[in-house]
C-alpha cells in the first residue's frame, strides 16, 4: 500500500515536471509558452456558472429584437458593464438602416371553410416569460407590406425542384399563396422566399412541421427541448446571400447621412409578402387542401395525407410593415495591446434576438460578458495582451447580418491592414456537443486550444469534440453518399464555412481568417418565444457549465492569437483543404481526371481509372495547373512550418523579423480575395469560401458555380484566378521562409 502510494506520488511529481517543462503552444517560444500557460490558467479561473447565469437572465428578461427600445438599452448596459470591467476605447457606433418592423398581420381561410390564424404563441405552464405581453406575433423580417386573396398551394420545402413537381402536376403558383415548411437539413428561408418570388407567387407562408423540429423528434417544451404546437419560427427573408447588411448601402457603411440607393434597386430586398406559422395554424390549411396527394417525402407528421392543393382553398392575407429608417447600434470595446497595439484580434456576438433569445444569441452574449469580465480582470492585474483585443456586440444580425456588415464595411481598410483574425460566437450553447469552425490555416491552433480545456463530461474538450465528430461521421455515412460533415481529413474543425452569422463580412468581404464556436444539442424552439431562460435552464445548459466553457475557449483562442510570438497559422493544412475542395468539386460534378485529351476535365487521381472507362467525355475545365499550384503552396507551407518551429525553439526572435513574418502571414488570407468578387455577387470576394443561397457552405464559389452551370469560359477564368492567388501566396510564403534562413 505504502509502496504503491510512493510510486504514485513519484509518478505524480514526475508528470507535473514534464507538464511544466514540456508545455509547447503553436506560435510560442518555450519561455513565452510557460508565461502564456500561467496567463491562461488565471484567465480560466475567472468565469463562473453563476455569473454566466446572472448575465443570461439580464439579456433574456425581455424581448429585444433589432431596433427595439430594449435592445438599444442593452447596448448601453453593455457599454456601462465594459467600463466597469476595465475595457478601453468603448464606443457605440450608430448605423441608420432600412427598417423592417411588423405593424400588423392577419391570415384567414375563406373557403372551403373559415379559419382565422392565431399567429401567436400561447403561454407554457411553468414558463412565466412565455406570458410576457411584449412577445410579438408572427412576422418575418423584410417581408413586403400588402394584401392578397388567393388560392393556397402546398410547395413542400419551397425549393426550385418542388415547383417543378407542382408543374408536372399541372399546378401553377402564379398569383397564389404558397405554403412551405422549414426543412431539414436547414435551408435559409430567404432562399425559399426568393424561389417563391421567382415563381410568381403572391405570398409565402412558412410553417414548422413537427417532423422537423416537433413531437416527431421527441418531447416538446415544457417537457422536452423540441418545439411545441404553437411555436413560431420567426426570421428574416433578406437576400443577404447576394449582399448582406443594409440593402440600401451595398458595400459601404450606413453611417448617418450615407448615400442610399432606392429600395426598388436593392438586390437583397425581397419583393414578396411572407409570414411564418406554427403547425397549429398551418394544420387547418393542410387538412382542407384537395388536389393530388403529395409525394411521400412531402408528407409530414400531422397525421393525415398532405395534398398539393387546388383553387378551392382560398385565403386572405394582410401584412403591414414599418420600413422607416432606424438606428442599429454596435458596441465596441478594446483592451489595447501592450506591445503590438496595431495588430488586432477581433471578437463578436450579436445582441438582437427574435424574442428573448435564450440560445440565439443570449447564450453567446452571456459568454461574451464573462469573457470581457475575465479579460478586464487580467488587465487590472497588470496582464495585458501583446496585441489589441477588440470585442463587439453586433445589432441586426437577425435581419441581414446588418451591424457586423456595416461596421466591417466602415473599417475595412483598417481591418485589412491590422486584423489577425475574427472569432464569432453566435449561439454559445443549445446542448453539449461542441462544433468548431475554422478557416483551415487556424484549424490546428483551435484543436490545440481545446486540449487545454476540460469538458463538463470530465474529458478534455478535445476528446469530447472528437467523439462528437466520430458520431456524426457514422450517422452521416449512413444517410448520405458524401459525409455531410465539413470535416476534412484529420481536422476536427469544420473548415467548410457558409454564411448565416456575423463572420461573413470578415471572411468574405475583408479577407480575415475566422473561427466560429458553439455547443449544440436538441433544439426545436429556434427563433420562437420559447427560446428563453426557462428553456436554457431546463434543457440547453441547466448548470451553465457550457456557457462557462465557451467563455474559457473563446478567451484562450483569443489570448493565443494575441500573445503568440509568431502567429499560429498552418498553411500546409490550408493547402490540404484546398486540394480536398477541388477534389470534391470534381467528384460531385462527375468531372474526372485528365488522363484523356486536353480540354477534358480534371483531377483527382483516384478517379482517373473511371475517366478511362467513360465513353462520353465532358468538355470542361482543365485544373491541372491549379493542382500543381496547390502542391507548390503546400510545399511552401511545410517549409515555412519547419522554419517557424525551429526558430521558435531557439528563441528569442528579433522583433523586427517577427513583425515582418506576422504581417506576411496576415496577408495570406487577404490574397484569397478577388476585388471583382465572385461572378454575379461582387460583394463576396473570397475565392475559396462562399455560401449558397441556402447559407450552406460553398467552397471555391466562383469556380463551383460556373462548373455547376457548365459555363466553361467562366470556369476557366475562375480557375486562373485561383491559380494566380495560389502562386502569389506560394511566393509570399517562400519570401517569408527565406528571411528565416540563417
Ligand atoms: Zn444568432
Amino acid at each position: 500500500m505504502i509502496t504503491n502510494r510512493a510510486i504514485f506520488l513519484a509518478f505524480l511529481v514526475l508528470s507535473l515536471c514534464i507538464c511544466a517543462t514540456s508545455q509547447s503552444i503553436l506560435g510560442f517560444t518555450p519561455t513565452s509558452a510557460t508565461r502564456e500557460t500561467e496567463i491562461e490558467t488565471k484567465f480560466k479561473s475567472i468565469p463562473t456558472p453563476d455569473e454566466e447565469r446572472r448575465q443570461h437572465r439580464i439579456f433574456t428578461q425581455e424581448p429585444h429584437p433589432a431596433g427595439s427600445k430594449r435592445n438599444n438599452e442593452l447596448a448601453e448596459y453593455i457599454r456601462d458593464e465594459w467600463k466597469k470591467q476595465g475595457l478601453e476605447d468603448i464606443v457605440i457606433h450608430r448605423y441608420d438602416v432600412y427598417g423592417t418592423n411588423p405593424k400588423s398581420a392577419s391570415l384567414e381561410m375563406i373557403s372551403p371553410r373559415h379559419y382565422k390564424a392565431l399567429l401567436r404563441e400561447t403561454p407554457l405552464p411553468g414558463d412565466d416569460d412565455s406570458k410576457n405581453s411584449a412577445i410579438s406575433g408572427a412576422w418575418l423580417g423584410m417581408s413586403i407590406s400588402g394584401e392578397v386573396t388567393a388560392p393556397v398551394i402546398y410547395a413542400h420545402s419551397g425549393n426550385p425542384e418542388d415547383y417543378d413537381l407542382l408543374r408536372k402536376n399541372g399546378i401553377s403558383v402564379k398569383g397564389k399563396i404558397v405554403l412551405v415548411r422549414y426543412s431539414n437539413p436547414y435551408s435559409y428561408r430567404g432562399f425559399k422566399a426568393l424561389t417563391a418570388q421567382r415563381e410568381g407567387a403572391a405570398a409565402m407562408l412558412v410553417y414548422s412541421d413537427p417532423q422537423e423540429d416537433g413531437y416527431k423528434k421527441g418531447k416538446v417544451d415544457p417537457d422536452g427541448p423540441w418545439g411545441p404546437e404553437y411555436h413560431i419560427q420567426r426570421g428574416a427573408i433578406t437576400y443577404d446571400f447576394m449582399v448582406p447588411g443594409d440593402p440600401q448601402t451595398p458595400g459601404w457603411a450606413s453611417i448617418p447621412g450615407a448615400k442610399r440607393i432606392p429600395i426598388e434597386d436593392a438586390v437583397s430586398a425581397p419583393k414578396i409578402m411572407a409570414l411564418p406559422l406554427s403547425w397549429h395554424d398551418a394544420k387547418p390549411f393542410l387538412e382542407n387542401m384537395d388536389g393530388p396527394v403529395a409525394p411521400k417525402d412531402w408528407q409530414g407528421a400531422l397525421g393525415f395525407d398532405y395534398h398539393l392543393g387546388s383553387d378551392r382553398l382560398k385565403a386572405h392575407l394582410n401584412i403591414e410593415m414599418d420600413n422607416g429608417l432606424q438606428p442599429y447600434y454596435v458596441v465596441e470595446g478594446r483592451i489595447r495591446g501592450s506591445e503590438l497595439p496595431d495588430e488586432w484580434v477581433v471578437m463578436g456576438n450579436h445582441r438582437d434576438a427574435w424574442v428573448f433569445g435564450g440560445v440565439d444569441p443570449s447564450s453567446g452574449t452571456a459568454s461574451m460578458m464573462e469573457l470581457t469580465r475575465a479579460l478586464g480582470e487580467l488587465k487590472q492585474q497588470g496582464i495585458r495582451p501583446r496585441r489589441t483585443l477588440i470585442v463587439c456586440s453586433w445589432d441586426g444580425e437577425e435581419i441581414g447580418l446588418t451591424g457586423s456588415t456595416e461596421w466591417g464595411e466602415q473599417f475595412a481598410d483598417d481591418l485589412r491592414a491590422k486584423a489577425v483574425a475574427y472569432i464569432n460566437v453566435d449561439e454559445a450553447t443549445s446542448g453539449p456537443a461542441f462544433h468548431g469552425q475554422a478557416v483551415a490555416s487556424l484549424a490546428p491552433m483551435l484543436e490545440e486550444a481545446t486540449r487545454s480545456l476540460q469538458d463538463p463530461s470530465g474529458k478534455t474538450l478535445y476528446a469530447a469534440w472528437k467523439e462528437v465528430i466520430e458520431r456524426e461521421k457514422k450517422e452521416g455515412s449512413q444517410s448520405s453518399q458524401f459525409s455531410s460533415s465539413g470535416v476534412v481529413n484529420e481536422t476536427l474543425a469544420d473548415t467548410r464555412i457558409g454564411s448565416g452569422s456575423d463572420h461573413t463580412v470578415f471572411l468574405n468581404f475583408i479577407g480575415m481568417p475566422v473561427l466560429g464556436l458553439g455547443f449544440e444539442g436538441d433544439y426545436g424552439v429556434y427563433h420562437s418565444a420559447y427560446d428563453d431562460f426557462y428553456w436554457m435552464n431546463r434543457f440547453g445548459d441547466p448548470g451553465y457549465k457550457y456557457h462557462t466553457l465557451m467563455t474559457q475557449l473563446w478567451g484562450v483562442t483569443a489570448l493565443r492569437l494575441a500573445n503568440a510570438d509568431l502567429l499560429p497559422f498552418n498553411f500546409a493544412t490550408y493547402a490540404t483543404n484546398i486540394r480536398q475542395f477541388v477534389n470534391d468539386l470534381a467528384r460531385s460534378n462527375q468531372l474526372s481526371l485528365a488522363t484523356a485529351p486536353q480540354n477534358f476535365v480534371i483531377l483527382s487521381a483516384a478517379r482517373s481509372n473511371e475517366r478511362a472507362e467513360s465513353k462520353d467525355p465532358v468538355l470542361a475545365v482543365d485544373l491541372t495547373n491549379v493542382n500543381h499550384a496547390i502542391d507548390d503552396f503546400e510545399a511552401a507551407g511545410k517549409k515555412l512550418n519547419a522554419s517557424l518551429a525551429s526558430n521558435l525553439s531557439t528563441a528569442p526572435i528579433d522583433p523586427q523579423l517577427a513583425a515582418t513574418l506576422n504581417h506576411g502571414m496576415m496577408q495570406v488570407e487577404r490574397n484569397w480575395l478577388n476585388p471583382d468578387g465572385i461572378p454575379g455577387r461582387p460583394w463576396f470576394k473570397h475565392i475559396l469560401y462562399g455560401a449558397r443561397y441556402t447559407y450552406a457552405h460553398l467552397e471555391l464559389p466562383g469556380l463551383t458555380e460556373a462548373v455547376e452551370k457548365q459555363d466553361w469560359p467562366t470556369a476557366k477564368q475562375q480557375a486562373e484566378i485561383l491559380e494566380r492567388a495560389l502562386h502569389n501566396n506560394t511566393q509570399l510564403l517562400r519570401d517569408l521562409n527565406q528571411r528565416l534562413q540563417p
